[in-house]
């Protein structure tokens, strides 16, 4: 294992770790119920294929812009619009350049459930295309994409968030990893639209087969609830476990602005269970994502939708 400062891992050194039935737009088709049954995991594992096709996607580099044209175009044509998000950053190095991309789920006037995941991979690792960290959550936010786009009855809005430079060049810290959530916190903040936030859901290497999501308990205690009420429901509550420390991820700016914020993520990603040797290295490719595991994400995700 190499030297590494990842979002949780840096924290895993150190403690173990670790409508109302609002008038229907006349234009908009008709709304039902949350589509549980619409989510595809193999249709969600074909999108990290297409993202990891792209190659390395390290923030600032040419290949991450091309990667947020991707996602952008993704989104409009499966119909939502989108806002694209550039902003410069100080980082170690210098000023860099980073690119959030949000599609947006219009609602019913019940406030705003924003669903996160970066899409940028860690940098100085040869051969790492990032299947697993960070093309898992971008698989199931774009299917989420795909069945939500008509929103459904009695609903928030949903952003579905593609975050840039959550991977740290150096260690984590106010200038280093987590650009992309930090700026979208700014920017609901100068919106004043923080207020409306129900609930934000982060996801992050959430492909691995041998899914083993653990909850950091620096998480808002309500959505963590909700996310092993959600497995129960599903039959999958033996996949969900608490983490035993904090860990640091896009989640935490969120938390740090007083929003309601979960991290949903698999902390052990590796050759054997309780190993996570495959992180940050070559060895998260394509094959060791499964969409199976990518299926129990969205279906708990869209379970929660329907509590918040
Ligand atoms: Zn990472």
């Amino acid at each position: 294992m190499h030297k590494v400062h990842h979002a949780f891992f840096a924290a895993a050194l150190l403690v173990l770790l670790f409508s109302g039935c609002g008038r229907r737009d006349t234009a908009a088709p008709p709304v039902s119920a949350v589509p549980l049954a619409g989510f595809d995991g193999a249709r969600a594992l074909a999108e990290v294929a297409a993202l990891v096709a792209l190659g390395p996607r390290e923030a600032g580099s040419p290949n991450t812009l091309k990667a947020a044209d991707y996602l952008a175009t993704r989104l409009r044509t499966l119909g939502l619009p989108v806002e694209r998000q550039t902003f410069t950053a100080a980082a170690p190095g210098g000023t860099a350049t980073f690119h959030n991309v949000v599609g947006k789920i219009a609602g019913r006037g019940r406030g705003l459930i924003v669903l996160g995941a970066h899409y940028d991979t860690k940098g100085g690792i040869p051969g790492f295309v990032g299947a697993n960290d960070s093309g898992s959550g971008v698989g199931v936010l774009l299917e989420l994409a795909r069945i939500l786009k008509h929103g459904w009855t009695d609903a928030p809005d949903v952003w579905l968030a593609f975050l840039d430079g959550e991977e740290c060049r150096e260690s984590y810290g106010p200038h280093d990893g987590l650009h992309g959530s930090r700026h979208l916190v700014q920017q609901l903040v100068a919106a004043g639209r923080t207020n409306e936030v129900r609930g934000v859901i982060v996801l992050d290497m959430i492909g691995d087969r041998d899914l083993t999501v653990t909850l950091p308990p620096n998480g808002d205690a309500r959505l963590t609830a909700l996310v092993l009420e959600a497995a129960t429901r599903e039959g999958v509550r033996q996949k969900f476990s608490l983490a035993p420390g904090p860990i640091l991820d896009d989640h935490q700016p969120f938390l740090d602005a007083g929003l309601p914020a979960v991290d949903v993520i698999d902390f052990f990603y590796g050759s054997a269970p309780g190993l996570h040797d495959y992180w940050h290295t070559p060895a998260d490719t394509l094959d060791k994502v499964s969409a199976d595991s990518l299926q129990v994400i969205g279906r708990v995700v869209l379970r929660m939708l329907t509590s918040l």
